[in-house]
Parts: C-alpha cells; sequence; structure tokens
C-alpha cells in the first residue's frame, strides 16, 4: 500500500504560494526509485513489466487523473539520467527557488556513470507520479516521468539522422491528422547538449530556436524525403522548441569518481540547468498532454503504452500504418476502461455490499440508467479509427456490462432473507424484532 505524502509548501516566493504539490509512492524511507518497466533484449524483442507500470499508474490516486507525461530520450550516455535527477529534484523541492540544492550534495535518483559499456536498455520510470494542484482555476493534474534508451544514435547535432528518425512520427502524425484534423503529440524539444558555437547561436532557448529554424529549414535541393519531414514535424507538434546546452565540464564527462555534486559541475551549465528545468516543469509552462485532441489520465496512459510495446516487438521500425491502429486500439481500449468504472462505481452505490436489498424490478430500472450512462462515457470519448472499428469495442463493452449485472442481480439475490429463506434445501430461521 502506497502513502500518501501530502506536502505542503510553506510561503515564500510567488511560485511556492501558488502551487500545492505532493507526491504518491513515497516510501517511508523515501526511497522512491526508478524502475524499468521494459528492457530490450540483446535481439531487439522488448519485454513489459506491465505489472510494475499498472501498480504505478493505476494507483487510486492517479489513476483517473490527467497526466503530463514527460520522456526523455536519447542514446546511451547521453546524459538522460542526469538530466533527470535535476528534475527531480526540482519536482521535490516543489518548485521553490532553491530547488537546485548544495554545492556539495551527491546528485541521486536515476542511476547514471560514465564509462561506455551498455546497461539495460528500455525504459526507465519514477516510481513516484506526482500530484501537482492548481489553484489558479485551471485542472489538477499529475506528472509521470521515464527515461528511453533509444537504440539508434542521437548525435551532438540535429543532424539529418535525427530527422528521418522523427520521420516516422511525422508520417503517424499526417494520418492521425486526417483521421482526427487534430495534432497527435503536443510539445517535442530538442536538447542540444555540448553546445560549443554559442558565439553563432547562444544558450538557451532563443538561440536552440534560431539554430532549429535553421536546420528545419526547407530548401530546394534537398530530398523530397527530408522535405517532407520538416514540413511534418510542423503538423505533428503543437509546440516544437530546441535548447542549447552548454558542456558540464571535464569532471562530469571524465572523471569516474564524479558523484553528480554541483561545485564539480562549469557554471555555465548550471546557470543554464537554472533556466531549462523550470522551463520545462514549471507548472505555469505545463498543460495536460494531449493525444488526439483529448486529455489523458494515467489509466489512458498504461492503454497506450500496451498498444504501442505491442508494434514495437520486431526489429524494424514500426509502420506508421500500424501505429495508427495501436493508437485506435488504445483509445478504445482506455474509452472501454473508463466506461467500465463508472458502471462499476454507480453500480456499487445502489447495490454494493453494504447497501440493503432492492425490490428486482427497481434494480433493473436503475441499472439501465447506469448501463446508459456509461455507454454515453464510451460514445462521448474522442477515438481514433472510426465509427466501425468502435463497434467491436462497444459491444465488448456491453458484453461486460451485463455480465457484470448478472453478478450484481445474484449479489442482491443473496441479500433477500426470504428469497433464501423459500429454497426448499436450507432450513432458515429469521427472527424479526
Ligand atoms: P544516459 O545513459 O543517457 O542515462 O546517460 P547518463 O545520465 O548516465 O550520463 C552518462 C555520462 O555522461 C555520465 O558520465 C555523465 O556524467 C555524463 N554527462 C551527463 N550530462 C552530460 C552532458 O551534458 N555532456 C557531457 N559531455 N556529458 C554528460
Ligand atoms: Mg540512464
Amino acid at each position: 500500500k502506497t502513502m500518501r505524502a501530502r506536502k505542503k509548501r510553506d510561503s515564500g516566493t510567488a511560485d511556492k504560494a501558488t502551487y500545492d504539490w505532493s507526491s504518491e509512492e513515497e516510501e517511508p524511507d523515501g526511497s522512491a526509485r526508478p524502475i524499468q518497466v521494459l528492457v530490450v533484449k540483446d535481439d531487439h524483442t522488448f519485454e513489459l513489466d506491465e505489472a510494475a507500470l499498472s501498480r504505478i499508474l493505476l494507483a487510486e490516486e492517479v489513476q483517473n487523473r490527467e497526466v503530463v507525461a514527460i520522456s526523455v530520450a536519447g542514446a546511451f550516455r547521453k546524459g538522460k539520467s542526469f538530466l533527470m535527477d535535476f528534475m527531480l529534484r526540482y519536482m521535490y523541492s516543489q518548485a521553490t527557488e532553491e530547488w537546485l540544492g548544495e554545492a556539495e550534495e551527491p546528485l541521486t535518483g536515476f542511476s547514471w556513470r560514465g564509462g561506455s559499456e551498455r546497461e539495460t536498455t528500455g525504459i526507465q520510470i519514477w516510481s513516484e507520479v506526482f500530484l501537482v494542484d492548481k489553484p489558479d482555476g485551471r485542472k489538477p493534474y499529475s506528472l509521470y516521468m521515464h527515461t528511453l534508451d533509444q537504440v539508434y544514435n542521437i548525435s551532438q547535432n540535429v543532424q539529418e539522422d535525427d530527422l528521418q528518425h522523427l520521420q516516422l512520427f511525422t508520417e503517424y502524425g499526417r494520418l492521425a491528422m486526417e483521421e482526427t484534423f487534430l495534432k497527435p503529440f503536443q510539445s517535442m524539444i530538442f536538447l542540444v547538449r555540448d553546445w560549443s558555437f554559442p558565439y553563432e547561436f547562444g544558450y538557451g532557448q532563443e538561440g536552440g530556436m534560431k539554430f532549429l529554424e535553421k536546420r528545419l529549414k526547407i530548401s530546394e535541393n534537398q530530398h523530397e524525403e527530408l522535405q517532407n519531414v520538416r514540413k511534418h514535424i510542423h503538423s505533428c507538434f503543437t509546440n516544437i522548441s530546441c535548447f542549447l546546452m552548454p558542456h558540464p565540464g571535464l569532471k562530469v564527462a571524465t572523471n569516474p569518481n564524479f558523484d553528480g555534486r554541483l561545485k564539480e559541475i562549469d557554471r555555465e551549465f548550471i546557470n543554464n540547468l537554472q533556466v531549462l528545468v523550470p522551463w520545462l516543469l514549471s507548472p505555469r509552462n505545463l498543460d495536460v498532454k494531449e493525444i488526439n485532441g483529448s486529455n489523458i489520465t494515467c489509466r489512458g496512459l498504461l492503454e497506450y503504452f500496451k498498444a504501442y510495446i505491442k508494434i514495437y516487438q520486431g526489429e524494424e521500425l514500426p509502420h506508421p500504418k500500424s501505429m495508427l491502429q495501436a493508437t485506435a486500439e488504445a483509445n478504445n481500449l482506455a474509452a472501454v476502461a473508463a466506461a467500465r468504472d463508472l458502471y462499476n462505481k454507480k453500480m456499487e452505490q445502489v447495490c454494493g455490499g453494504d447497501r440493503p436489498f432492492l425490490a428486482p424490478a427497481e434494480l433493473q430500472a436503475r441499472q439501465s440508467d447506469i448501463r446508459e450512462e456509461a455507454l454515453q462515457v464510451f460514445r462521448g470519448v474522442k477515438k481514433m479509427g472510426g465509427e466501425e472499428f468502435s463497434r467491436r469495442y462497444l459491444l465488448q463493452l456491453e458484453g461486460e456490462v451485463d455480465e457484470a449485472f448478472v453478478q450484481y442481480i445474484k449479489h442482491n439475490d443473496s441479500k433477500n432473507i426470504f428469497h433464501a429463506a423459500r429454497t426448499p434445501a436450507t432450513l432458515f430461521v429469521v427472527i424479526f424484532s
């Protein structure tokens, strides 16, 4: 059982006073930790630890909250874990000004280390989902973080290669748009590390944007495919940005005993870290992630996870068509789950364990309203794949609901002492007083 540790912030800076942060999955000894939920095996197949993922995303407090999912992706040894640990510091310090910590404090969280040897690769998630409440009228959300090791190599510069790998996503986006006319992803940030030409483009976001514009500019003599990637990137992401990070210094890059303390990191890097992390994570800057135009919850995120994993099973990059298919499937399954949940919750209120026996006719009537309400929930969720595709899932939902109703009827009947007393084989002495 997870502990709920709601941390109220004391008064202080404006940011501090405005938001109420808390966190889940925090053990008494503070041992929130990274959990490997997806392992890439040597033969390039994937294995998903669905139980671990479910435990975290389906925790009572978070499952129905809209979620901001932060995915830090990149090749091995590109500093994903290192960056993530600073992001964790920011979350745990609840966005206070002093989030960066003490000069001599070792960096903890995701394990990170130098060397060229590969560790387990795949997806590591942080076991704690943060709850962020926004009292300024906007919705509260949960914030979930993972790192994703990319099997292909992202170079130090945004080069053609990287753009080609993005093609898959843009192609997917194009297909998705045909279906829904909405941008399938929200934000994409290129983080360029070890940027060594600050005199050309300055560190940070502004320099990054100029740099990216230049990179993404479409010119006549480019290969048509690359031209298309550039065009489509813009149609896929509502926001595209870029941030140029300086080199963290030689101790970070080469000293095997470096433990992450600020003291040994170049000042320039720290200064930019202090801009980058709040820019990424400040509640003011975060909007709940949209997939297919409707906000998703942790539960929905789990369905997406499962669907996407399925198509990544092969060695080949997935075909955009199959990604679309997987998304449509996930949309529908998430809608089924939400509808089924509502049904069970409402039925529990009507005829659950602690409710008295209901006359069968009344149970029927109440059920039929709740059933209709649940089907409405399903229909109300925006889904890819179209009507025809969705019908299958509607049928599945109806089947599940009807099956559940049979159980509710049985349960209700068992509460009827008269009914039980009439059963010939049982001798019941019921004494009323
Ligand atoms: P991951 O495999 O992507 O998670 O990479 P890690 O976070 O484990 O970092 C790998 C190595 O790169 C460690 O030795 C870090 O100290 C170092 N490192 C972290 N950030 C940077 C950076 O921005 N530039 C350079 N050159 N090294 C970095
Ligand atoms: Mg790592």
